[in-house]
């Protein structure tokens, strides 16, 4: 119990770490190249805003949210999404009075469901999201789809496929309820007892329902696309040759409803398909109602969130290639106290030039703190021990040509040069 991380999390050990920063800083890189800037919100909020924003009806809000009362008797919850927040704060520091659009990401960002831990869904997972708030028109949608999907192209992902759909704005999905309502109305009695609840709320969460029974019963479903209105029609057809301007392939997919309530006009998902399943890396979409309905001004808003954890997994599936970096430039191997404070102070010096570089610190036999450097692919190795000291002078190996060089002891700029030279 002691040693085992709770059930759905993943720890992320020093060996692996270097696979997330590589992607980490990918995705810093384009974001820039988009001129996004960075959010970073608390990881709780009060209740009541994702009841508002995800929705009462939804799978998030009524079975996977982990909420509870603090000390003070607020209801708290650990979010379970990053837009709801992201819209919180800027209402709160009223950045919607400044320069607009507003465009913003957020990266690694812990997010908390109580799901069934299995293949890609954890209980603790970390998601990147960019959010733009005040671009109403679709072009921006398709901006936004255009950088996921480079993003995840420039990772190396291979086998991607990008699915749209329209699910339309409150006026149009009036009649397209009732036309779900007329289908389903005769299969309700098949269905789960959420569904039966859902379908005088929220009728088009019944296509959502991760349930089999529901699955098949809404096979030939009505589709939103046949009933959107002239405004939302005019929408997703800019979107649809917004994309084809930039070469992106899509499907139409009236599956896509997407788990959250604020989605108004365009859905998207960028799936995997891999050989146990397709599975979702990226989902996101517009909703020009939120901000206003968190208490905002009328805004347009569009967004997407990347499942970070599922992202590295498909990478690796795919044989995606993260570069290993090498730990250290330099280890200082030393031998007696004398050698000890020569070492370190060298390390110190040659840090501050820009060296990684590291010493001893287990009093470890000399061919020991080799089979070390070795171990970590140390480029280079100085020895200092009773002789170097005496002569004042060290050499320097490197480690896969087994050149050396002279240099003095106290010459920490010369070494500097010399490793600096050879490895960047
Ligand atoms: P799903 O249909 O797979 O449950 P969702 O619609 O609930 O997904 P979103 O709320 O859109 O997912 O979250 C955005 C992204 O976050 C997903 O595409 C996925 O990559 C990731 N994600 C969502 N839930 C989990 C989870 N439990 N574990 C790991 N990643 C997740
Ligand atoms: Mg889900």
């Amino acid at each position: 119990m002691l040693t085992q991380a709770p059930k759905g999390t993943k720890d992320v050990p020093m060996t692996e770490s270097y696979k997330w920063q590589f992607v980490e800083e990918r995705i810093r890189q384009m974001t820039k190249l988009a001129g996004l800037r960075e959010v970073r919100t608390p990881m709780f909020e009060h209740t009541e805003l994702f009841l508002r924003s995800v929705g009462d009806t939804t799978d998030v809000v009524q079975k996977e949210m982990y909420t509870f009362m603090d000390k003070g008797g607020r209801s708290i919850t650990l979010k379970p999404e990053g837009t709801a927040s992201v819209v919180r704060s800027f209402i709160e520091s009223r950045l919607y009075s400044e320069v607009l659009p507003a465009k913003m990401y957020y990266l690694s960002m812990p997010n908390f469901r109580y799901e069934k831990p299995q293949n890609g869904r954890l209980r603790e997972f970390h998601q990147f999201g960019v959010e733009v708030f005040g671009a109403p028109l679709a072009t921006e949608d398709a901006e936004l789809i255009s950088l996921a999907w480079n993003i995840t192209q420039s990772l190396g992902v291979t086998g991607l496929e990008l699915h749209i759909n329209s699910i339309g704005c409150p006026e149009c999905r009036a009649k397209y309820y009732e036309a779900l309502r007329d289908f389903f109305r005769p299969k309700l009695g098949g269905m789960c007892e959420n569904c039966k609840d859902r379908f005088e709320r929220n009728p088009m969460r019944l296509l959502d329902c991760k349930e089999e029974k529901c699955k098949e019963a809404a096979v030939g479903a009505p589709k939103m696309i046949d009933y959107l209105c002239e405004d939302c029609s005019s929408h997703f057809e800019v979107l649809k040759s917004a994309l084809g301007a930039m070469n992106i392939d899509y499907t139409i997919d009236p599956q896509i409803v997407r788990g959250l309530d604020y989605y108004t006009k365009t859905v998207f998902e960028i799936i995997a398909k891999l050989p146990d399943g397709p599975l979702t890396v990226c989902g996101g979409g517009r909703y020009d109602n939120l901000i206003e309905e968190v208490g905002g001004p009328k805004m347009a808003g569009v967004g997407f969130g990347m499942g970070m954890e599922r992202l590295l997994m498909v990478m690796e599936r795919v044989g995606a290639e993260i570069p290993k970096p090498a730990l250290l430039d330099v280890y200082i191997a030393n031998y007696g106290d004398a050698a000890r404070l020569a070492a370190l102070k060298l390390c110190s010096e040659l840090r501050a030039l820009g060296v990684r570089a590291d010493i001893d610190h287990a009093g470890r036999s000399m061919r020991a703190q080799f089979k070390y450097a070795d171990k970590i692919d140390a480029g280079y190795v100085i020895t200092i021990g009773e002789d170097e000291m005496a002569k004042n002078q060290i050499t320097l190996r490197q480690m896969v040509s087994h050149e050396e060089k002279p240099f003095n002891l106290s010459d920490a700029e010369g070494i500097a040069g010399e490793i600096l030279r050879n490895l960047k």
